[in-house]
């Protein structure tokens, strides 16, 4: 057998995934148990799984399919470039026609002097990537001392060793010894579970001055940079009060720390404009790019630098020691730059900021009628929606972090819609491509699935506040 038909029953499907597939974020006896659900088809904003059901997949895959499954332009695209050129390395004083042509359209597209691409196969990847460069940087500044990297608690920032350590994820800090040396973390601008009494604005206010508060602890000459996604996915798209942006960028400025934007998520079209930064106003020195950069169809991520560092970096007088194989690989980049010119083409951006925006915002909104429902936000097309036993106070759940969220995922699950939960919070990322028509079909399996939870925690006697 060298490939695995769409006919083979599930049952064997399954079967041979729990033997022989280890999944990513997953507790693999416990799903070996009950068995992977197995997608065999896209088209659109729809799935299709091994049992024939059509599913809404209100994520885009992992935030990245922004325009939508089985477009054959991107397959074709792939296809004519591993006929003429299927791979070459961009390390020995080569380049290739993709990696140049790409690299020039995200300058392009990305804003000030953020004109320098360097390549990765992943979000991780870049952000490795930005913590050598960074911290090269300052090295050449004659600054080798100024190496620590600030980034937030219940940050997302990829999963190796550097993603893993920049992001604040506790579970994963609990795992594998992180994070590494010389990486601090402050707390988020969360403000629906940790605002307390304080305005979303005072809120902000008070989580940005953490960042200055660290600095002076640590002494402005030992900090490097500031990372931040624009707006938190991973963490439960959460939007930070509109105080809490330009006091960071402030305080960057105040103390001469370099400020990177993870756009993994944020950035091609995701908030309505090409830039996550571009919508909470800020001027990062460094960007990151992956998922949306190729809408998924082929893995590709990197970083987008700005001259200062680059001319640093680049006119040290020796070569800045770091790449992989993959940097640029040509297949990845003909798919992403094509990707680049539909999204234009096809005018996503307006469409994602006059057309599917408001239509779902209206539709989110009213979800905070659902006696589950204590706030919606929605920002161009991420969105999440806060679990809460008492909308007045903001309560979180006696039972475990989670558990309601679960059960409310599991229900979407069984409506044939993917919508994810973070804790108690469920968000949404669907594919930018996303027609009203569609989007009612979103919220009427969200509604259903809430109904559903709702009477499953009630009976359950899980509506306790904690
Ligand atoms: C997904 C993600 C990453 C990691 O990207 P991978 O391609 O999974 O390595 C990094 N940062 C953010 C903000 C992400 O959402």
């Amino acid at each position: 057998m060298t490939t695995i038909t769409n006919h083979m029953p599930t049952k064997e499907l399954q079967a041979l995934d729990a033997a022989h597939h280890m999944h990513p974020f997953t507790e693999d006896a416990a799903l070996a148990k009950k068995g992977a659900r197995i997608i065999t088809r896209g088209k659109g904003v729809f799935l299709t799984d091994s049992e024939g059901n059509e599913i809404l997949d209100g994520m885009a895959g992992l935030w990245c399919v922004n325009l939508g499954y089985g477009r054959k332009e991107l397959a074709e695209v792939a296809a004519r470039q591993m006929e003429e050129l299927c791979y070459y390395n961009t390390f020995f004083q080569t380049s290739h026609v993709p990696a140049i042509a790409l690299a020039a359209k995200i300058a392009e597209l990305a804003p000030g002097d953020l004109n320098h691409v360097f390549y990765a196969g992943s979000g991780s990847e870049a952000n490795d990537t930005n913590i050598r460069l960074v911290r090269r940087y300052w090295d050449v500044k004659g600054k080798p001392e100024k190496n620590i990297i600030i980034s937030r608690k219940n940050a997302y920032h990829g999963s190796t060793m550097g993603g893993a350590s920049l992001g604040g994820m506790s579970g994963m800090h609990a795992q594998g010894g992180l994070p590494i040396p010389n990486i601090a973390h402050i707390n988020q601008p969360h403000w629906y579970a940790e605002g307390g009494d304080m305005t979303p604005e005072e809120f902000g206010l008070a989580r940005a001055r953490e960042l200055e508060a660290k600095i002076e602890e640590l002494g402005a000459d030992r900090v490097a940079a500031f990372i931040g996604e624009p707006i938190q996915g991973a963490g439960g798209v959460i939007v930070p009060p509109s105080t809490y942006w330009p006091e960071i960028q402030r305080i960057c400025d105040k103390y001469g720390i370099l400020l990177i934007a993870d756009e993994v998520i944020t950035g091609f079209g995701r908030t309505g404009n090409w830039f996550g930064s571009q919508t909470m106003g800020i001027k990062p020195h460094i960007m990151t790019i992956a998922k949306g950069l190729s809408s998924g169809y082929a893995p590709i991520g990197g970083s987008i630098i700005c001259d200062e560092v680059y001319n640093t970096v680049a006119g040290s007088g020796d070569d800045f020691n770091h790449g992989y194989t993959y940097s640029g690989h040509p297949v990845a980049s003909a798919v992403a730059l094509r990707n680049l010119e539909m999204l234009e083409e096809e005018n996503v951006l307006d469409h994602v900021r006059n057309v599917a925006h408001p239509y779902l915002m209206e539709r989110w909104q009213g979800l905070t009628d659902h006696p589950l429902v204590g706030e919606a936000k929605l920002v161009g097309l991420m969105g999440s929606i806060a679990l809460t036993p008492n909308k007045e106070t903001r309560a979180k759940f006696a039972s475990d972090a989670g558990t309601v969220g679960y059960m409310t995922r599991e229900r979407c699950f069984a409506n044939n819609l993917v919508m994810r939960h973070v804790g108690d919070r469920m968000i949404i990322s669907p594919p930018l491509v996303i027609k009203p028509s569609e989007i009612d079909i979103l919220i009427e399996r969200a509604t259903r699935s809430l109904d559903e939870a709702y009477a499953k925690i009630k009976a359950e006697g899980l509506l306790k506040a904690a």
